[in-house]
C-alpha cells in the first residue's frame, strides 16, 4: 500500500462543488488501494480577502495577529472538504497545522517548519482514515499560531510527505504541470514531463509561483518525489526529479520571470572603498533584501550604483538613499517601479557557451532594452521595463525552441 500526499490550491477548492469533485478525486485514489494525507489551500480568494481585511484596519497588522487571522482561511477548506468526504461514506479527519503539531520557529508571515509530529496522523491512516491538513500554517513553541508566506500549503504538503516518508507528493492545481514558461504570457508554452530540483528551485526563485520555493528546497533536502499535476483533468503532469536520471537534454529548461522587483540608482558616488558597504548597509540594516547589484566602473572619479529590490520595499528603499546621498555626498538618487526580471533557466547552460548572447540577440531583434545582466552557472536574467515582458518572454520562448521537443542527443 502506498502513501501518496496529495495538495489542493485555492482554484481548485474556490467552490463548495470544486471541494466536492476533489473528494471524489480523493475516494478513488484512495480506493485504488493507498493511503491519503490530503492538504488544502483556502478557497481561492480568501487569502487575499483576509489580508485587505487587515490593511482596512492597519498599514502595518500585527504580525502575530495577521497569522491568527490568514490562517482560518485554510480551516474553512479543511472542514468542508471531510464533510464532502463524510457524506459519501468516506472516513475522514481534518487538523489544523496547530492540532497535527507542525512545529515552526517564530518568524510570523514566514515562519518555517522545524519538525512535524506524526502520531496521530499514522493512527488515523491505520484506522483507514483520509487525513486532512490545513495547509500554510504551523505553531511555535510557544503555541502561537504561525503562517509560511505566500503559496505555503506547498511547503506543508512536501513537509508531510517528508515527515510520513510518504511515497509520492502530488500538487494538484490549475494547470497539468510545470511548463516552459508560464502559460498564461505564453500560450504555445509546452508542459515538461520532467524537470531538475536545481532548475526548479531556480525557476521558484527567479519567480515562477507554480511551486513555492521552500517547498522545492524540502523536497530536494528530503529527497522527496514531487509531482505537479491539474486537478482537473487526468495526466501524468511533472515530476521533479534528481539530477543524474535521465532529464531532457535541453540546454535551457525554462523562462521565469518576476515583477515584483523594482530598481535603484545612486549616481555620483565618489570613487573609493566602502561605497558598496555604505549604500548597502543601512539597506540591509532596514531589512530590505538586494537581488541584482551592479556598480559601473569609474569616470571622473565618480561611480553609479544600481540595484533592485521587491517593489514593496520599493518606497522605504528611496527614503534611505535619499539619506545615503547627503551623507556620501553624491550626485543623486533615481528609481523606477516599472521594471521586471525576466530569466532563463537550464542545467544544460553549463555545457554549451553562446546562450547569453543568443538570449541578447533575441531581445534586441524585439528592440527591447537591457537594464541590468546578471548571470550563474544555470541561469542569465536581464532586467527590461515592464511593457515588455510578454513580448521579451515570447521572443525568448520562441529564440530557444521551447515550444518544441528538445532534439534527442
Ligand atoms: P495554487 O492555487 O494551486 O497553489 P498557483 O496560482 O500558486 O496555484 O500556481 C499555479 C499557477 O502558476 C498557474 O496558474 C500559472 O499561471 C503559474 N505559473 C507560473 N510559472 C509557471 C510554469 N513555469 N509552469 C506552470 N505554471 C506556472
Ligand atoms: N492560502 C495561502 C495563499 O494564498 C497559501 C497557499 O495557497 O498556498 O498564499
Ligand atoms: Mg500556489
Amino acid at each position: 500500500m502506498a502513501l501518496i500526499v496529495h495538495k489542493y490550491g485555492g482554484t481548485s477548492v474556490g467552490t463548495t462543488e470544486k471541494i466536492e469533485a476533489v473528494a471524489e478525486k480523493v475516494i478513488k485514489h484512495k480506493n485504488a488501494g493507498n493511503q491519503i494525507i490530503v492538504v488544502v489551500s483556502a478557497m481561492s480568494g480568501e487569502t487575499n480577502r483576509l489580508v485587505a481585511l487587515a490593511h482596512a484596519i492597519s498599514d502595518q497588522p500585527v504580525p502575530r495577529e495577521l497569522d491568527v487571522l490568514l490562517a482560518t482561511g485554510e480551516q474553512v477548506t479543511i472542514a468542508l472538504l471531510c464533510m464532502a468526504l463524510e457524506k459519501r461514506g468516506c472516513k475522514a479527519r481534518s487538523y489544523t497545522g496547530g492540532q497535527v503539531h507542525i512545529l515552526t520557529d517564530n518568524a510570523h508571515n514566514k515562519a518555517r517548519i522545524r519538525e512535524i509530529e506524526d502520531r496521530h496522523i499514522r493512527a488515523d491512516l491505520e484506522a483507514d482514515q483520509v487525513v486532512v491538513v490545513a495547509g500554510f500554517q504551523g505553531v511555535d513553541e510557544m503555541g502561537n499560531i504561525t503562517t509560511l508566506g505566500r503559496g505555503g500549503s506547498d511547503t506543508t504538503a512536501v513537509a508531510l510527505a517528508a515527515a510520513l516518508k510518504a511515497d509520492e507528493c502530488q500538487i494538484y492545481t490549475d494547470v497539468d504541470g510545470v511548463y516552459t514558461t508560464d502559460p498564461r504570457i505564453e500560450p504555445k508554452a509546452r508542459r515538461l514531463s520532467k524537470i531538475t530540483f536545481e532548475e526548479m528551485l531556480e525557476m521558484a526563485s527567479l519567480g515562477s509561483k507554480v511551486l513555492q520555493i521552500r517547498s522545492v528546497e524540502f523536497a530536494g533536502k528530503y529527497q522527496v518525489p514531487l509531482r505537479v499535476l491539474s486537478s482537473f483533468e487526468e495526466g501524468e503532469g511533472t515530476l521533479i526529479t534528481l539530477e543524474d536520471e535521465a532529464v531532457e537534454e535541453a540546454r535551457i529548461s525554462g523562462i521565469a520571470f518576476n515583477r515584483d522587483e523594482a530598481q535603484l540608482t545612486v549616481s555620483g558616488v565618489p570613487d573609493q572603498p566602502g561605497i558598496a558597504a555604505g549604500i548597502l548597509g543601512p539597506i540591509s540594516d532596514a531589512n530590505i533584501e538586494v537581488d541584482m547589484i551592479v556598480q559601473n566602473v569609474a569616470a571622473d572619479d565618480t561611480t553609479d550604483f544600481t540595484f533592485t529590490v521587491n517593489r514593496g520595499d520599493y518606497k522605504k528603499a528611496m527614503k534611505i538613499l535619499q539619506q545615503v546621498v547627503k551623507d556620501m555626498g553624491a550626485r543623486e538618487v533615481k528609481g523606477d517601479e516599472a521594471i521586471v526580471k525576466i530569466s532563463l533557466v537550464g542545467v544544460g547552460m553549463r555545457s554549451h557557451a553562446g546562450i547569453a548572447s543568443k538570449m541578447f540577440q533575441a531581445l534586441a531583434a524585439e528592440n527591447i532594452n537591457i537594464r541590468m545582466i546578471s548571470t550563474s552557472e544555470i541561469k542569465i536574467s536581464v532586467v527590461v521595463n515592464q511593457k515588455y515582458l510578454e513580448l521579451g518572454v515570447r521572443a525568448l520562448h520562441a529564440a530557444f525552441g521551447l515550444d518544441r521537443e528538445p532534439d534527442p542527443v
